[in-house]
């Protein structure tokens, strides 16, 4: 995969940095409209005049209706490309990350815990993303090369892609889907080093090995030295690209992170495991926790339904007529709510939101292998 952008922006609103890392594959258009449009699409899906605490509560549901919305945009566009997204959120001691594709962001506490803020959406080692494609109707499978020799990794048919999220992909199949895992912690005051790299240096090294290889230095040559250990173990690849970055805590400005390592290290998270969302109500209790690292969010599911739910804590989280992932008005007789059609709408009313657009709604059925692929698509096809 060729074409790595990186991105620094800063939130005007609460002064957040923000990082994006995008790798793409099949041309860069993807990569590089993403780059710049995302982060706008993030910002429009958070609601207004929220304090810092409802601010980082409502990231993970905005990251999603951004990813989304860019997505759509994106294939309205373009009929070929695609990229991988790593946006990392760094708000005070919260850090809040959303990924698709196989680019991978991890984090090492300044007590030396390893946490892994991004999931791995390679066909090749995640079975629940395998099983999720061919249920909405694509195909798993090695490639063939005659004679039944079958060679490489897993991918995706038609369009033999590897991942099973990404931006982009038109071509490929509605079913690699933008809806991005999502996690956020709350660092402990003594802070952290965060590394996002994309997959030539994780294919090289493992997390502990770029962690050690650059300990004690600055974030810069630190970053530098992570691809310079990957290049040595696979030799030069054209997508070995690293950010590194320190998060001190404003009173302890000079002291260079993290600290040599302890021992007893071992917070190893599955990248794959669900959990639901109901720890977000967790942020409201920050003051009252210990100062220690706390994971507050983390959710994977490709569904919609289950990631722009109402049970929030935020009663102004969705704006009434709008459309959750793209923000246009919608009449309110032309709002559909997004639990339509799931399983479980016995138990909720049809007016019960959020509510999707026309559009929208036959995204979120394309995406769920519900509407076959590129159907609005059928009046331009080549
Ligand atoms: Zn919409």
């Amino acid at each position: 995969m060729i074409d790595v952008l990186i991105s620094f922006d800063m939130f005007l609103v609460k002064i957040s940095l923000v990082l994006q890392l995008f790798d793409g594959h099949n041309g860069s258009a993807a990569a590089i409209y993403t780059k710049e449009n995302l982060l706008n699409n993030i910002i429009a899906a958070m609601p207004p005049d929220l304090n810092r605490d409802e601010w980082v509560a409502a990231l993970p549901r905005a990251l999603v209706a951004g990813f989304v919305k860019t997505d759509k945009d994106f294939q309205e566009r373009a009929r070929t490309s695609g990229t991988t997204v790593t946006f990392a959120v760094i708000e005070g001691l919260f850090i809040t990350v959303a990924s698709v594709g196989d680019s991978r962001c991890i984090l090492e506490s300044a007590e030396g815990d390893i946490y892994y803020l991004s999931a791995d959406h390679r066909l090749e080692c995640n079975v629940e993303e395998r099983e999720r494609i061919t249920a909405s109707g694509g195909e798993v499978g090695r490639l063939n090369t005659g004679g039944g020799a079958e060679i490489g990794p897993l991918r995706c048919w038609p369009g033999g892609l590897c991942l099973s999220r990404s931006i982009g992909d038109v071509d490929v199949g509605e079913y690699i889907v933008p809806v991005p895992y999502v996690k956020q912690i709350k660092l402990s005051t003594a802070g952290g080093r965060l590394v996002i790299s994309s997959d030539g240096v994780w294919d090289a090294v493992s997390a502990e090995v770029a962690l050690d290889c650059c300990r004690g230095m600055a974030a810069e040559t630190a970053a530098a030295q992570i691809v310079k250990e990957a290049v040595q173990v696979k030799g030069l690849r054209d997508d070995t690209t690293c950010i590194v970055i320190d998060i001190v805590p404003p009173e302890k400005p000079t002291a260079p992170l993290p600290q040599p390592k302890k021992l007893g290290r071992g917070v190893f998270k599955s990248m794959f495991r669900r959990k639901s969302s109901e720890s977000s109500s967790q942020i409201d209790k920050e003051y009252l926790e210990p100062d220690v690292v706390e994971e507050l969010y983390e959710e994977g599911s490709a569904m919609l339904s289950e990631r722009l739910d109402s049970k929030y804590p935020l009663c102004n989280m969705f704006k009434l007529f709008m459309c959750a992932v793209c923000q246009v008005e919608i009449k309110p007789d032309e709002g559909i709510s997004v639990h339509a059609g799931s399983s479980d709408f016995g138990k909720l009313r049809p007016w019960d939101g959020p509510f999707l657009c026309l559009s929208c709604q036959e995204k979120k059925e394309a995406m769920e292998g519900k509407r076959p692929s590129g159907d609005r698509h059928n009046s331009d096809s080549d």
